[in-house]
């Protein structure tokens, strides 16, 4: 009855979990799969995420299993260099960029939360189907799994909504919302085990929308057949797509022509792309932003308050900055309600913000600028397209906003 019960297991749900134990708040995590498995491909952790992994002790843990990732590397769609910038500790901040498979950074988690909170405070096959609050606590129902039929209630102290982009506690307070909003982009991802390429951990973008974009970036360190395990997105505007399931299997004659002629001295794509373990098909989707994620003893944190596009590497590193900020409101505000108005002031703005700037503006806005200026042909020479300085504004203009320019991060 004193737990604060968190609703979900994914990176927000177990990164709030750590956190509140860190700060000596009782909580328990409710999880709707019957077995957490490591899902996904990649995700990146930039330095305003892994500092707060730091300060709960997990970098070591972290470093063991991701790339550090040294550069982010533009180009166009004929292979030419548009931009480079040193990225992590190699640019000056004081803690890394991580680029990690999900599943990895997921287990690291699970296993620091059963080790120091307890494997008895984190139940799965727990679907939550609704919550209810009095002025002392909330009841939070949950099914045994996905449309299971076995309900069982849990009280708690306050209940905080971890449970991603479909979440079922969003839906309650806001039933009319309608699906996520289909950006127009659809995407399609994999890994390949692949040798290292360009400096062997660079975070490269290349092409644009409209013909095709490609992100690349390695995931795990080389074994010992010299391979690294290298993710990748192939993102094409397309007007038709389907609901985003994190499991459904894409096809790759759908998106692999795109591609015909890209073969480049880095790297060879086609041949690249052929290479992957497995192809998903996820659409690039969001929500608007919300006016307000709490209710009382009850509140939203991670893809369940602000789910974004995927393209400023920011989506896992705000749930981990919410965790951040919720557990300090907690641990000054004893009554929850109060606590969550605190939360929210600080986050709901800024990540309005990302939200809205990921449509628009997010870091691959040099390659659209490119794109637009060449009207898609080859370039003589990069300066005489755009300025060194111009780059490095578009650039650090998004850092701004996202939150971990290096000031900005030195200041927090
Ligand atoms: C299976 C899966 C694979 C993903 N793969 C990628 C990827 O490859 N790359 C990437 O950038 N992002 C991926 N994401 C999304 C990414 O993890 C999030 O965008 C981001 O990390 C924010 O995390 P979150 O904790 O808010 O949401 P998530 O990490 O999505 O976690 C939500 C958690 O809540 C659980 N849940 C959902 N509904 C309920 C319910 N009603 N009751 C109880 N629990 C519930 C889910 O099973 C999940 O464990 C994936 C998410 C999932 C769930």
């Amino acid at each position: 009855m004193d737990d604060i019960i968190i609703v979900g297991a994914g990176i927000g749900g177990l990164t709030l979990g750590l956190a509140l134990h860190q700060a000596g708040i009782p909580c328990c995590i409710y999880e709707s799969v019957p077995d957490i498995k490591a899902i996904g491909v990649g995700i990146n952790l930039l330095p305003h995420a892994t500092k707060e992994f730091a300060a709960l002790g997990l970098e070591d843990e972290l470093s063991r299993v991701a790339i550090e990732t040294r550069d982010a590397t533009f180009f166009n769609r004929f292979g030419q260099l548009i931009y480079q910038e040193p990225l992590g500790r190699a640019a000056g901040y004081d803690h890394p960029q991580f680029s990690i498979h999900r599943g990895d950074l997921q287990m690291v988690l699970l296993e620091a939360f059963r080790a120091r909170v307890g494997a008895d405070r984190l139940i799965t096959n727990r679907h939550c189907a609704g919550v209810t609050q009095d002025a002392t606590s909330v009841t939070v129902t949950f099914s045994d799994g996905v449309g299971g039929a076995n309900r069982v209630a849990v009280r708690g102290r306050a209940a905080i909504a971890c449970d991603g982009i479909n979440s079922a506690i969003r839906k309650q307070f806001f039933p009319d919302e309608g699906e996520p909003r289909y950006s127009g982009v659809n995407m399609w991802r994999g890994v390949t085990r692949w040798k290292p390429m360009l400096s062997g951990a660079s975070m490269v973008r290349a092409g644009w929308l409209s013909h095709v974009k490609m992100v690349i970036y390695p995931i795990r360190a080389a074994g010992s057949d010299g391979l690294q395990l290298i993710n990748w997105v192939a993102e094409i505007e397309t007007p038709n797509y389907r609901k985003r399931d994190w499991n459904r299997a894409g096809t790759l004659d759908d998106f692999i022509g795109a591609f015909a002629d890209w073969h480049f001295d880095w790297l060879d794509v086609p041949a690249f792309i052929r290479a992957a373990d497995s192809v998903l098909e996820f659409p690039m989707v969001d929500q608007d932003p919300l006016p307000r994620w709490s209710f009382g003893r009850v509140t939203l944190l991670g893809d369940a308050a602000h789910p974004m596009v995927p393209r400023g590497s920011n989506g896992a590193g705000q749930a981990i900055l919410d965790a951040r900020v919720l557990t300090a409101a907690l641990v000054g505000h004893p009554d929850p309600a109060a606590a969550f108005a605190v939360y929210e002031k600080q986050r709901l703005e800024a990540t309005t913000r990302i939200v809205l700037t990921n449509r628009s503006n997010p870091p691959d806005a040099i390659l659209r600028e490119v794109f637009q200026r060449t009207h898609d042909q080859p370039f003589a020479a990069i300066d005489d397209v755009i300025s060194r300085d111009e780059l490095v504004a578009l650039s650090e203009g998004y850092k701004r906003i996202a939150g971990y320019s290096k000031d900005a991060l030195r200041q927090s």
